[in-house]
C-alpha cells in the first residue's frame, strides 16, 4: 500500500523501541535491567488516583472545553502565579493530552515548509520529528560539555536566518539533565528578543531538581521575552502520571487560540477525568513531589559516583530530570572479542549483549559520544547495574 509521505519522514521514538526491546528479552527469559525508562517508576500519588475516582463516581464523564475545563485551566493560572510570578489569563492556556501532544500541536499552528527550527543537541528525540511533521527544517544546534550542554548565546545567533521561526529550549534537560541558570536565559533571551523569533520553552522537569538549584523560566525575564515564549509543561513527570495524558501550553493568546482550534478538529478535549486529577495534583499537596525527588537524588547521587569509578567513564551530576548522560568517548576503538567499539551505538549494543543493560545511545539525542542511563527504576536495580557495566567495561580490549 502507497502511505502518505509523512509517515516515511520520521521514525518511532527510539527510547520507546529501546523499552520495548528489553522487554521482549525480558519475555524470553532474560535478567534485562532497563536503563531506558522516560517516566517516573513510582505509582500516582493517592490524592490524585482519588480525585479521580471521585469523578468517576460523580459522573464527569462527558465532553469538555476543547482546551480544558476553567477549572484547571485555573489551577495552572495560579501554578504559574505561585511558582514565577507570570500572570496569564484563561484565554492563554490551552491543556493538551500531554506535554508532546501540546508540542506536536504548537508545531502544526506555528511551522510550515521553509520555516527552520533551532533545536540544541542533545535533544528530547520527539522534537526534530514533531518539526518535521509539520514540514518544516529542524536546525540542529551543538551544545558543549564545558558549557554544561546549555546553549550558548553567539552559536545561536549564527543559526537564526530570516527563515527562523523558533528556538526549542529544555531545561532541565532530557537527556542530559542539564539546567539553565539565570545569565544563561537572560543572554538568550536578548537574541531571541533581537530577532524576534519565538521560544518554546519546555519544562516538563522543572519539579525535579537537586543540590538547591532553583528553576528559573525564561518566560518570567521580562514582559518583551513573555510575549515571544510559549512554556510548555504538563504534570506526568512531576507527578508520576505519564499515562494520565495531561500537557499544558501557556503563552499569547493567538497562538493558544489557534492550538486549540486544531485540536477541536483532532482529539478535543483531554480526558474529563485525568483534568480532575491533574487540578488535584496542582493545587493539592506538594509534598508528594518532594518526596519522589529526594529519592531520585539518592539515585543520582549513586550512579553518578558509580559511573565517574569506571575508568573510561566521566560523568558530571546533573542539575535535573532523571538521567545521567555519561562522556564514554574515551572506550571508543577498544574492542571485545574482534568487534571494535566505535560510537555509542555499538556500545550500547554490547552492553545489552553482554550484560544485559539496556541504556539508549547518545547518537538518538544528536551525540555519539555519550549514552543515556535513566535512573527511574530501582536503587537494587541501580546498583546491580552498574556493577554489570563495570565489568562488562573491564572486559574490553
Ligand atoms: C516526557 C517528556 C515530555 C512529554 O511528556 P508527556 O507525557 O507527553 O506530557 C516532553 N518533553 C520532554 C523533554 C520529556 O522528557
Amino acid at each position: 500500500m502507497k502511505l502518505a509521505k509523512r509517515a516515511d519522514m520520521i521514525k518511532p521514538s527510539p527510547t520507546l523501541a529501546i523499552t520495548m526491546k528489553a522487554n521482549a528479552l525480558r519475555a524470553e527469559g532474560r535478567d534485562v535491567i532497563g536503563f531506558g525508562a522516560g517516566e517516573p517508576d513510582f505509582d500516582t500519588p493517592d490524592n490524585i488516583k482519588k480525585a479521580a475516582i471521585r469523578a468517576i463516581e460523580e459522573g464527569f464523564t462527558k465532553y469538555t472545553p476543547v482546551g480544558g475545563t476553567d477549572e484547571i485551566k485555573d489551577a495552572i493560572i495560579q501554578k504559574f502565579i505561585r511558582d514565577h510570578g507570570l500572570a496569564y489569563k484563561r484565554s492563554q492556556i490551552v491543556v493538551s493530552c500531554g506535554a508532546k501532544h501540546t508540542l506536536y500541536n504548537l508545531s502544526q499552528v506555528l511551522f510550515e515548509e521553509g520555516d527552520e527550527v533551532i533545536i540544541p543537541a542533545p535533544y528530547w528525540v520527539s522534537y526534530p520529528d514533531i518539526v518535521v511533521l509539520a514540514g518544516a527544517t529542524p536546525i540542529i544546534c551543538d551544545t558543549r560539555e564545558s558549557d554544561n550542554f546549555c546553549c550558548n548565546p553567539k552559536s545561536l545567533e549564527k543559526k537564526i536566518t530570516p527563515r527562523t521561526k523558533a528556538l526549542i529550549l529544555n531545561s532541565p534537560s532530557n537527556p542530559t539533565g542539564a539546567a539553565y541558570k539565570k545569565e544563561n536565559l537572560q543572554a538568550l533571551a536578548e537574541v531571541i528578543i533581537k530577532h524576534n523569533i519565538l521560544v518554546i520553552s519546555d519544562d516538563i522537569y522543572e519539579k525535579i531538581v537537586y543540590d538547591n538549584y532553583d528553576f528559573y523560566s525564561i518566560a518570567s525575564i521580562d514582559d518583551k521575552i513573555k510575549n515571544l515564549t510559549i512554556v510548555v509543561n504538563g504534570v506526568s513527570k512531576a507527578y508520576a502520571m505519564t499515562g494520565w495524558r495531561i500537557g499544558y501550553a501557556a503563552g499569547p493568546e493567538e497562538i493558544i487560540s489557534a492550538v486549540t482550534k486544531i485540536q477541536s478538529q483532532s482529539t478535543s478535549n483531554p480526558t474529563s477525568i485525568a483534568q480532575k486529577a491533574a487540578v488535584e495534583a496542582l493545587n493539592g499537596d506538594q509534598s508528594v513531589v518532594k518526596q519522589m525527588v529526594s529519592e531520585f537524588e539518592k539515585r543520582r547521587n549513586f550512579i553518578v559516583d558509580a559511573l565517574n569509578d569506571i575508568q573510561g567513564i566521566t560523568c558530571p551530576p546533573p542539575q535535573g530530570a532523571f538521567y545521567v548522560f555519561p562522556n564514554v568517548s574515551s572506550l571508543y576503538g577498544r574492542s571485545h572479542s574482534g568487534n571494535t567499539i566505535n560510537n555509542s551505538t555499538d556500545l550500547s549494543t554490547y552492553l545489552l549483549d553482554r550484560a544485559n543493560i539496556a541504556v539508549v545511545p547518545g547518537k538518538e539525542f544528536g551525540n555519539d559520544q555519550h549514552i543515556r542511563l535513566s535512573y527511574a527504576t530501582s536503587m537494587k536495580n541501580i546498583e546491580e547495574g552498574l556493577r554489570r557495566i563495570k565489568y562488562a567495561i573491564l572486559e574490553l580490549n
